[in-house]
């Protein structure tokens, strides 16, 4: 096989290059290395950021996201037991919109199925040869070796893939912080509480309410990283979710049928070796957020949109200005991202040994937030995301 672009991983940052590319008139052949069935049940992100949107819809992919994208001016931050309203939209009328990263994927795999073009499932990339030069991907499919030969390779492969291994030294360039606390997340059949969402900073620990549809919630709570979710029955967890969300107000969650209950370990990762010969990094190959923020898929589309231009003016044979600093225009985006949503996290999250001293500088920081105009403005620039470079 022969394409000009090689793309490994079939997440949103795959997926929507691959679209990219189709659009610009580049071949593209997209390698994933998980079922159909199993890329199209992920659930994971949920907020979008303008940018996001806006992508999707140019790229004709937006038909679905604009009738059930559920959008939000304002959230909502409780803490010390009262709950605090903030503003998410700006004079650009710049918004967030719910929409769940698995509706994103099923759009671009439905998509890129109907218009014929290639996207295999269970074939994962083994290795890559000659990144330097004239990239050869080795990876099986249907119980058979192959190769795919590429003029560039787009690691689209998530933090476990394996295009990141084939940039060499990549370990040393890499910055990582672990935090001793993760994420119990629930779908469940339950609608969204219009008086109970957003964020709760509890001393029992964090918590979310968000929705993925009007009928179907996702919570969160802030556990250990290491909590064994299987001893949270159905009960204690809304019962937890309740007591983090007291306002005050009377006001309890809707519950109902809880359909899936995973555990999220909370991390920064950034690999500033996001490039290297005819290889690029996108998306959480080469940076994870801690979800706090909602920033990890919005951060990936970020890094597609100067990947996609910079091969475009490639083969167009108007430069190659772009691809050579791809890794550097993308990291601008990626470290105040990342400063924001480790800032958020820390503010929001009761760290294991937290002393009362920490808690009132993380009160001190919300109400800055929340009561003064120069920390409202910062808020909800930082939560509508930074504007695009490409
Ligand atoms: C609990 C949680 C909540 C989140 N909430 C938000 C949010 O609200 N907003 C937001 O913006 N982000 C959020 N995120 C982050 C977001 O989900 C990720 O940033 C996003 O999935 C990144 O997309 P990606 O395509 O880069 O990587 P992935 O989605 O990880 O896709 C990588 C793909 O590559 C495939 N792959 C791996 N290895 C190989 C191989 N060898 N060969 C072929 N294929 C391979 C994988 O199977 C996968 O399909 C959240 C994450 C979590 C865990």
């Amino acid at each position: 096989m022969r394409t000009q672009v090689g793309i490994v991983g079939a997440g949103p940052a795959g997926l929507l290059l691959g679209r990219m590319l189709q659009n610009l008139g580049i071949d593209a052949v997209v390698l994933e290395s998980r079922s159909r069935d199993y890329v199209l049940a992920r659930i994971r992100a949920g907020v979008l950021e303008q940018g996001t949107v806006d992508t999707l819809i140019a790229q004709g992919i937006g038909d679905r996201l604009r009738r059930q994208g559920m959008v939000h001016e304002n959230m909502q931050i409780r803490w010390a037991g009262r709950r605090n309203d903030f503003t998410v939209e700006d004079e650009k009328g710049r918004r967030l919109t719910t929409y769940g990263q698995a509706e994103i994927v099923k759009d671009l795999i439905e998509r890129r199925e109907a218009d014929n073009l290639p996207l295999l499932f269970s074939a994962p990339a083994q290795r890559i040869e000659n990144v330097e030069t004239r990239p050869r991907i080795h990876f099986t499919h249907e119980g058979a070796e192959r190769t795919l030969d590429c003029d560039f390779v787009a690691g689209c492969d998530g933090f476990h893939g394996v295009c990141r291994k084939h940039i060499p030294n990549a370990d040393d360039r890499t910055f990582l912080k672990t935090y001793p606390y993760g994420w119990l997340g629930i779908l469940a059949e339950a609608a969204p509480h219009a008086e109970i969402r957003g964020f709760a900073h509890s001393t029992r620990g964090f918590a979310v309410a968000s929705a993925r549809s009007p009928k179907i919630g996702r919570l969160y709570l802030q556990v250990d990283r290491n909590e064994d979710i299987e001893r949270w029955s159905d009960e204690a967890i809304w019962d937890e979710l309740d007591r983090r969300f007291e306002d005050g107000s009377g006001h309890r969650l809707n519950r109902g049928r809880i359909l899936k209950k995973d555990l999220a370990p909370l991390r920064a990762f950034v690999c500033e070796a996001m490039q290297h010969g005819r290889i690029f990094l996108a998306g959480d190959a080469a940076h994870i957020v801690p979800p706090s923020g909602a920033k990890g898929l919005n951060s990936a589309v970020g890094d597609v949109r100067v990947l996609a231009e910079g091969l475009r003016r490639h083969f167009a044979g108007t430069g190659s200005d772009l691809l050579d600093h791809y890794a550097e225009i993308c990291l601008r985006r990626i470290w105040a991202t990342v400063h924001w949503s480790c800032l958020l996290t820390d503010t929001l999250h009761i760290a294991p040994n937290q002393t009362g001293f920490d808690l009132q500088m993380q009160y001190a920081t919300l109400n800055h937030w929340a009561k003064t105009e120069l920390g409202r403005q910062h808020f909800c620039n930082a939560m509508l995301g930074l504007p695009y470079e490409v």
